[in-house]
């Protein structure tokens, strides 16, 4: 609290403010809806005519969207600077002041909200059983308190471990998305290593185990001896790790599951019995060439199954086409999933970092008025993205979100399995309705269910 207001002080004194009258509200949580005396004190000295507040963030100032839109109906009678430590400063008297404050304080108002909950849950786990012990690790923090946006990658790393990936091809993945290690020690290149990544996956905290640690920090390549359950929570199930180790002690296990994988097999499903589509060559006449279809495969234990298919290249073309739609351009608003909003949030940051180079361009705006307006923006980005990874959407990390050409170009480099990540990310169902025998591809057979 004393850095944050020493901080505060250095910036009024650099814009030429001494000895300013100083507001603090030190305990009061943003959700608690508790009166903050410092607040309504600087409220009483904006109405007495004062010019220009300096805050440490944004969110200090006014912590829910309606405490905003308090302070901008305020500022309509009583211009007035905000100026913050974290973010630079920015004009409520505009209409670009204002939205980036609305963007600002929304995504504050969301941080806070979970944050707290997190909390809350780690600090009940802790009280009704016994400790994490040792240093925070990937994917959790100190006194194992789960770190959501990391739990993210792991719960990713092992999915594309288990269906198939190898450990380098992980650390490949995790390096070109630019999803930061944990860093450790004089290790400060801000990679991934091969090394890292069999440790994390071999570990048995990850799904909420102890094992047993003589005195070393680092985790063994296969994982420690389990001794049972821990008391934090779990990220992936015990019987993944089993898995997991297995195939780490003995590669040849999974030998089995060469095929490549396709871009929608056991993600479409059959519209008539609910089973995942698996992809298989047909051949329409002796010597052709066999054209590719996702199935509903006969199975004699389930004889309802069987008899469905649809063409594998249109089938994934359409997908294709409605995944770069939706992360090119705003959402409709029957769309109200967090996901999209977050999307759309992007979206718009973008855009309004285009209208402050065109502003600046045609000398709307000071050099300065742009610069921090643009910091503002990009700390809204980094926001959004941030939210992005703590809902699991680590597939969209690097996407260059609301670039239509830069959408196409981002998804011809990505491999099957990184594209898979997208979809699911994207995606919570894919159904494939029965078509009429003789018809060509109908696009009408195909229901997308975004995830919400
Ligand atoms: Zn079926």
């Amino acid at each position: 609290m004393l850095r944050q207001q020493e901080d505060c002080l250095a910036l009024a004194a650099r814009l030429g403010f001494d000895d300013p009258p100083v507001f603090i509200d030190n305990d009061v949580s943003a959700f608690d809806g508790g009166r903050r005396p410092g607040y309504d004190a600087l409220i009483a000295q904006v109405e007495g005519g004062v010019t220009h507040i300096v805050v440490w963030h944004v969110d200090r100032l006014y912590r829910q969207p309606r405490e905003l839109e308090g302070l901008i109906d305020l500022v309509e009678h009583h211009p007035v600077r905000i100026e913050s430590v974290q973010g630079g400063g920015f004009d409520l008297n505009t209409s670009e002041g204002r939205l980036m404050a609305r963007q600002l304080v929304a995504i504050a108002a969301y941080e806070s909200g979970h944050k707290s909950d997190r909390v809350k849950r780690a600090n009940q786990r802790l009280a009704e059983q016994g400790r994490w012990h040792g240093p925070a690790r990937y994917g959790y923090g100190p006194g194992g308190v789960l770190i959501a946006e990391q739990a993210a990658v792991i719960r990713q790393m092992a999915d594309r471990f288990l269906a198939g990936e190898s450990i380098r091809s992980i650390t490949a993945w995790l390096n070109r998305s630019q999803i930061p290690p944990l860093r450790a020690g004089s290790d400060t290149s801000g990679l991934w290593h091969p090394y890292t990544v069999r440790s994390v996956l071999a570990s048995a905290r990850i799904s909420g185990q102890r094992a047993y640690s003589p005195g070393t920090r680092a985790d063994p390549a296969g994982g420690r001896e389990i001794l049972g359950p821990g008391d934090w929570e779990r990220i992936i199930t015990p019987e993944e790790t089993a898995r997991i180790r297995a195939i780490l002690a003995d590669p040849a296990r999974r030998r089995t599951t060469t095929a490549r994988p396709s871009l929608l097999g056991g993600i479409a499903r059959c519209g008539k019995c609910g089973a995942g589509l698996t992809i298989a060559g047909h051949t329409s006449a002796p010597g052709a060439n066999p054209t590719l279809r996702y199935v509903c495969q006969k199975d004699p234990s389930h004889p309802e199954r069987g008899g469905l298919s649809i063409s594998a290249p249109l089938l994934d073309d359409e997908v294709t086409r409605g995944i770069l739609h939706r992360l090119g351009r705003p959402r409709p608003a029957s769309d109200t999933s967090p996901i999209s909003a977050l999307v759309e949030q992007i979206v718009e940051t973008n855009q309004r970092i285009a209208l402050l180079e065109q502003d600046s361009a045609a000398g709307l705006i000071t050099p300065r008025e742009r610069m921090s307006g643009q910091r503002a923006a990009e700390e809204a980005l980094q926001a959004a993205h941030r939210q992005l990874a703590a809902a699991g959407a680590v597939g969209l990390l690097t996407v260059p979100i609301g670039d239509p050409a830069g959408l196409e170009s981002w998804w011809r480099r990505l491999n099957v399995a990184d594209r898979r990540a997208v979809i699911t990310t994207l995606i919570r169902k894919l159904t494939i309705a029965p078509g009429r025998p003789g018809r060509g591809f109908d696009p009408a057979r195909i229901r997308i269910t975004y995830a919400s």
